[in-house]
């Protein structure tokens, strides 16, 4: 989409606030325009000495009248045109959020956060100013022109109009050639902008790792290489802008040397009186604003369109997950996998699938267990049932329908999923836990804390369910952030749980304990599922099926002892972590 055509859509949906500020603006430019010719008329009276001191008394208190009225008008219209335009930047931030929150992770692979945060802000800026500012400057310059150039032709003199205004066609001239300029340099300098905010995000972010890798030197010098080439780029930009200026200025002294000129030849010759020569030349004056106003007109424009061309092909890119389903919600019903194959890649990449030829089923009420070496393909069987990844072949359904006949709420609703890394948010430990149903009871939620076998630690914390975590409060261990997390999976009480390595961090102990309130829950809710992940076999013993994944392939499956008895992988890597265990023991 173009910016003209986003901007002419905006307008049109507000057009009762752009319709209004240009009602003001004419009020000003009629006002502009008449205080010349009031000045001319009291200078032709004064010089005829027609002019009283009560006249010119009355004349000058005219004169500042239309002062105030202009003064008014533009500060009205400018609150209604802004409050207006500001719209703008909150419709395209929706759109851009709304996009971003449907899109999955193949998407956030590929896109780097500090970039998409700077569409978020400084792209939008840049189109909001072109929607606004712009707009009116552009709208209220051409009106002040037409109504001072009608006036400088009709009203004084037409032929010392027409030398007057020969420069401006040559400033037209530069203003186009500044203006291509423009348009690279602040497509460049947004570009930069986005790298420096890209450097600084994921810096912050990796900031402990960096310490200890004792890199803080060299982050800090790309840090100052990036901002030197945000500032250059920026600096580039204002050059060209600087240009729009002295053109204006020499278009302008051009124009008052030939007004001069022709105008004392015309009062020489008794064409033209002293006090039109003097209107004619505040007229020039005034066109000032609206060459201005074209410069800075064509430099936001500019500036929008290199934003909108950064951020349209964000909102273009299509989502990396359909959500094309119908069915509102998941009825009760087996999960089957059925010949499932995904290839990170697509399905003509030379890498090796991620899954080959998976199938399983999961009962209403089971528990399975997912085992296998690290990169065998457990949690990419997640994604698939999380509809994070689509499977190239094979078929996925759940109580009878196909997974992407389900709308994606339907699944989310249906579906508590406790990542590897779980992620806490900048709130209370109450709040982190109520994240998956916010209208929960505090008894609820200390419910669900101890299912997940963290109520113990939390009332150890400063300020109990209350204190903050993240960013602005305390820092929780691996093993409680995992414990928060499947407490908060636990509270929102879905058909089926999968917890993908979600117990990595927690001693062995704990570990038993969760499971047992996890097989507790179950019996309470026989129609409860679950995936348990896991690198130790200890946390799948209880499973109702378990399968081994190797190179995305199941390579055995059965119960825990079926398994033993196969003698397989599974058998020798129980041996090795028994082993392990009393080892630790020890
Ligand atoms: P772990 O136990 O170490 O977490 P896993 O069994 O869960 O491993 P997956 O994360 O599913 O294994 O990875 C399976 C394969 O897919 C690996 O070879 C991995 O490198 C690859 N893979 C995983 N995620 C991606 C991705 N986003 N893009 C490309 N390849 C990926």
């Amino acid at each position: 989409m173009s910016l003209a055509r986003l901007i002419g859509g905006f307008v049109r949906r507000h057009w009762q606030s752009y319709a209004s500020s240009a009602v003001m603006l004419v009020g000003v430019a009629i006002c502009t325009v008449l205080i010349p010719r009031k000045v001319g008329a009291l200078i032709d009276a004064l010089a005829a000495n027609q002019l009283g001191q009560h006249e010119l008394l009355i004349g000058i208190a005219q004169l500042l009248g239309l002062g105030a009225a202009i003064y008014v008008l533009r500060v009205c219209w400018r609150i209604r045109l802004y409050s207006a335009a500001y719209n703008l930047g909150v419709e395209l931030r929706t759109r851009l959020y709304a996009r971003l929150a449907a899109q999955g992770p193949g998407f956030y692979q590929r896109q780097r956060t500090g970039d998409l945060m700077a569409l978020a802000t400084n792209d939008i800026d840049a189109i909001e100013m072109a929607a606004g500012e712009a707009l009116l400057a552009a709208f209220d310059g051409t009106l002040t022109l037409v109504m001072v150039l009608g006036i400088m032709t009709l009203g004084v003199d037409w032929r010392l109009a027409l030398v007057a205004l020969l420069p401006f066609p040559l400033m037209g001239l530069a203003f186009w050639y500044i203006s291509t300029h423009i348009h690279t340099a602040e497509g460049d300098a947004l570009k930069r902008f986005s790298a420096l905010n890209d450097h600084v995000q994921e810096s912050l972010t990796g900031v402990r790792t960096l310490r200890a890798l004792g890199l803080e030197g060299r982050s800090a010098q790309q840090f100052g290489e990036l901002a030197g080439q945000a500032a250059q780029a920026s600096l580039t930009a204002q050059k060209w802008e600087a240009a729009y200026e002295p053109a204006v200025g020499l278009a302008l002294t051009a124009a008052t040397g030939l007004t001069l000129g022709v105008g004392g030849y015309l009062v020489w010759n008794n064409e033209l009186t002293v006090g039109a020569l003097t209107s004619f030349t505040m007229y020039l004056g005034q066109l000032i604003w609206p060459m201005f106003a074209a410069g800075w007109v064509l430099t936001l424009i500019e500036r929008g369109r290199a934003g909108l061309a950064r951020l349209q092909p964000m909102l273009d890119i299509p989502l990396t997950v359909e959500d094309k389903g119908t069915i509102e919600q998941v009825g009760q019903g087996a999960l089957v996998l059925d010949g499932v194959t995904f290839a990170y890649g697509g399905p003509d990449s030379k890498e090796r699938p991620a899954l080959t030829d998976v199938s399983v089923t999961l009962a209403p009420g089971q528990t399975l267990g997912l085992v296998g070496p690290t990169g065998a393909g457990k949690s990419t069987l997640l994604r698939v049932l999380l509809r994070q990844a689509t499977p190239q072949r094979g078929q996925v359904s759940w109580a009878g329908h196909a997974l992407a006949d389900y709308r994606l709420n339907a699944l989310r609703a249906a579906t508590a999923w406790v990542p590897q890394e779980s992620f806490l948010f900048s709130a209370t430990i109450a709040e982190n836990i109520a994240l998956a149903r916010p209208g929960a009871s505090r008894q609820e939620i200390e419910q669900a804390a101890q299912m997940a076998a963290i109520h113990d630690d939390i009332l150890r914390f400063p300020y109990g369910y209350d204190t903050p975590v993240g960013e602005k409060g305390i820092t929780l261990s691996g093993g409680q952030r995992q414990r928060v997390a499947i407490a908060r999976s636990l509270l929102a009480d879905n058909a089926l749980l999968l917890l993908d390595d979600a117990l990595s961090a927690v001693d062995t102990g704990t570990e038993t304990r969760i499971l047992e309130h996890l097989a507790e829950l179950r019996r309470a809710r026989p129609e409860r599922a679950a995936i348990i992940a896991s690198h130790r076999l200890s946390a799948v013993i209880q499973a109702d099926h378990i399968i081994v994944l190797r190179d995305g392939r199941v390579t055995e499956a059965g119960t825990h002892e079926q398994l033993l008895a196969l003698d397989g992988w599974y058998a020798s890597q129980w041996r090795y972590q028994q082993l392990e265990a009393s080892l630790d023991a020890i």
